[in-house]
């Protein structure tokens, strides 16, 4: 069958796992690996859809739990979709609303037909099904729909897991079977297992029997030590069909993504640059930057001196500690725009690297100069 979605692979690197390729979408095609930037209601919080298109941002990911209880599926859809909805002309994702199911709802209760969960805007009871989750990201109209699945916490028992990874096995075919636009609308599959080799092996084996366009390792940053994490995109990754893409969901920082890459990841996405920059911190090519601090009030430098973006070629990291200090929205957008602009750059280069077959190279130099190297390092 033919899907809307596609990966063509164009190199491996020589030197690491990493790949180059690209994701052929009916809004475009896209360089991979590549960063994803999370626009959780609609809009990445605080940028406007032209300077995310100018910048760069090919796909940008929606959460399918937050616009069904907000303004609800029915609106997006009557104005056309998610892309006319919020004039975003390149690809989306969108969740399928589980994890926040899980991370957001205390009460909620796990059937074989679904999850009963409270609304955590006003406590009502609500059931999100498979079947739900895909009419609902039908109605939104996004390129990529992700499977409905549990997303376990780790630590998670081994039993617990199995029976975990068994019903979301299940609940892929369910949501392949209530697509109603398969022609312009992927699924991907999410692979779980925790930290367990053989529950990857047993869940990628039901997953890629399902023959999905592509594939996410799911269950990962969640809690996890880092290292156990690429520990298991090692084992996992080799698991998936070379010719399908695969996203690594929820990370980041800017060292998983390059370890990432080198396992064969292709696609990320995360809240973390757009959430610290509403925070004040900011990633620059020589380590985390705490715009608060004191040290930067007569410092008219720009946040990062290597940096091409436009608040780098333009404003002073006085003046954007001034902003922030005083909670002036424009601080916060600018802080925004430099961190999602230095991960998009970020992943540039890592795709340039891996041109050259250079990415282990590269990734030492990035690492040296960051900090990850030093003992104690920050972890974004
Ligand atoms: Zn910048």
């Amino acid at each position: 069958m033919t899907t809307p979605v596609t990966y063509e692979l164009i190199k491996e690197c020589g030197q690491t796992g990493a790949r180059l390729g690209k994701l052929h979408t009916p809004h475009g095609t896209f360089d991979t690996p590549m960063f994803m930037p999370v626009g959780t209601l609609a809009t990445v919080k605080t940028m406007s859809p032209e300077e995310l298109k100018a910048m760069g941002a090919g796909v940008i990911l929606s959460n399918t739990y937050h616009l069904w209880l907000r303004p609800g599926e029915d609106i997006v859809e009557e104005a056309g979709g998610l892309h006319r909805f919020m004039n975003w002309d390149q690809g989306i994702l969108t969740d399928s609303g589980g994890f926040q199911v899980f991370s957001l709802s205390d009460l909620r209760e796990i059937t074989e037909e679904g999850v009963h969960f409270r609304n955590h805007l006003n406590g009502e009871k609500l059931f999100l099904t498979p079947e739900k989750s895909i009419h609902v990201q039908n109605a939104l109209g996004s390129d990529i729909m992700m499977a409905f699945d549990e997303c376990p916490p780790f630590p998670a028992e081994r039993e617990y897991l199995i029976d975990s990874l068994e019903r979301t096995s299940r609940w892929a075919e369910r949501c392949l079977a209530a697509n109603k636009h398969p022609d312009r609308q992927a699924i991907f599959g999410i692979v779980q297992g925790g930290v367990y080799e053989d529950l990857r092996k047993r869940s990628a084996e039901a997953l890629t029997s399902l023959d999905f366009p592509g594939y996410a390792v799911g269950g990962l940053s969640v809690g996890e030590p880092k290292h156990l994490m690429y520990e298991a995109l090692e084992y996992t990754t080799p698991l998936l069909p070379t010719h399908k893409p695969r996203y690594l969901m929820g990370v980041g920082s800017p060292d998983a993504l390059i370890e990432g890459a080198i396992r064969g990841i292709d696609m990320f996405d995360c809240v973390l640059p757009t959430r610290i920059a509403r925070n004040g911190t900011c990633m620059t090519s020589e380590g985390r930057l705490v715009i608060r601090n004191a040290k930067f009030a007569r410092d008219f430098r720009p946040i990062d001196e290597d940096c091409d973006c436009h608040v780098c070629q333009t404003y002073s990291r006085a003046y954007i500690r001034h902003l922030v200090k005083s909670n002036e929205t424009f601080g916060f957008r600018l802080t925004t725009y430099h961190n999602l602009h230095f991960l998009i750059k970020l992943m540039e280069r890592v795709r340039e690297a891996i041109r050259e077959d250079r990415l282990n190279d590269f990734k030492e130099e990035f690492f040296e100069r960051y900090g990850f190297n030093q003992p104690n390092a920050k972890n974004f």
